[in-house]
């Protein structure tokens, strides 16, 4: 299949040189010359700019920071949409905001261009794997029509709904790693600070009911005081935002999604935007003046 990718950041790279590795003749693009330089190096075609990725591609994968970037890399100057054309398809596996993922789709549909929007978890090391976990939202013949090309990139691709229902998905699962490594923090700083060694409640505690895939990857990088992202908590904030919009244009209300959000603030305004979202128990450290480790 001629397959295009653009955005080869932290995700991008690794999940388009797993694409590749599949056999599907890839084209790509990302303002990063260095990035198109590398998979060009691996027999990709490297493009100048968004429409000469979609003129040669049946599908094109996009995988950016941000709803703004996607769509800028859609519908700007020498864009995708420019080289696009009715049957072709977009998939975006960025993490943004689900309304604005129904504007692209709609956009994209006047011209019959089909749209899916495909956010992924798993963070680098999933994507170096090719494990990736995708959430796609959109229509179920053109997810059917991908499905195995999104298998190239992840080791679960599941369908849960119309265009939108992909980055709602998301959002969900950022809710709860965001929440989940607060609580975590707030559990070290309490052990610390009753004199019990934080390694050995993590020991104590990783196979019991508490026990979870966020406390097994971010525990360990708490204990080592190694904040080197993974998933910066700049992505983090962007996602909790999202959450937060989204919520409140539905009317509902997140009560420890705002919580967390203000601590990923705080920490923010500390210059700590670029550090893993492990970070966030500097946070606690900061308050309660310790260290934990
Ligand atoms: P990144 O910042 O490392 O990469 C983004 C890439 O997009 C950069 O190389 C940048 O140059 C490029 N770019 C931006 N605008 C562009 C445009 N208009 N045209 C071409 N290229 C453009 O980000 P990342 O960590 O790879 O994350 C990408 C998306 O995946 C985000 O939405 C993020 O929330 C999500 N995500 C990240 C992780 C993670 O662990 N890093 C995990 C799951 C999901």
């Amino acid at each position: 299949m001629k397959v295009g990718f653009i955005g080869l950041g932290i995700m991008g790279r690794p999940m388009a040189k797993n694409v590749m590795k599949a056999g599907h003749e890839l084209a790509v693009f990302d303002f990063n010359k260095s990035a198109v330089e590398e998979l060009a190096g691996l027999g990709a075609y490297g493009a100048t700019n968004g429409k000469e990725v979609a003129e040669r591609s049946e599908v094109v994968i996009t995988m950016l920071p941000n709803s703004p970037h996607v769509k800028s890399a859609l519908f700007s100057e020498n864009g995708i949409a420019e080289g696009l054309s009715a049957g072709k398809t977009v998939i975006d596996m960025s993490s943004i905001s689900p309304v604005a993922s129904r504007e692209f789709a709609a956009e994209l549909e006047k011209v019959g261009v089909n749209f899916l929007d495909a956010p992924v978890s798993g963070g680098e090391p999933g994507a170096i794997a090719g494990t990736i976990a995708v959430m796609v939202g959109g229509k179920k013949e053109v997810f059917d029509k991908f499905y195995d090309l999104m298998m190239t990139m992840a080791s679960s691709v599941t369908y849960v709904g119309e265009v939108g229902a992909g980055n709602i998905t998301k959002l969900a699962n950022q809710i709860i790693v965001a929440v989940n490594i607060a609580a975590l923090s707030e559990a070290f700083t309490l052990a610390k600070k009753a004199g019990v060694d934080p390694n050995l409640v993590f020991e104590a505690i990783k196979g019991g009911l508490a026990g979870s895939t966020v406390m097994n990857q971010k525990a360990p990088k708490i204990l080592s005081r190694d904040f080197n992202p993974g998933f910066r908590i700049e992505l983090h904030i962007k996602d909790l935002q999202n959450a937060l919009d989204t919520s409140h244009s539905i009317h509902s209300t997140l009560p420890l999604t705002s919580q967390v959000m203000e601590m990923m603030q705080a920490l923010k305004i500390d210059g700590n935007e670029k550090d893993d979202h492990s970070a966030l128990a500097k946070f606690y450290e900061k308050i309660n003046n310790i260290k934990i480790d």
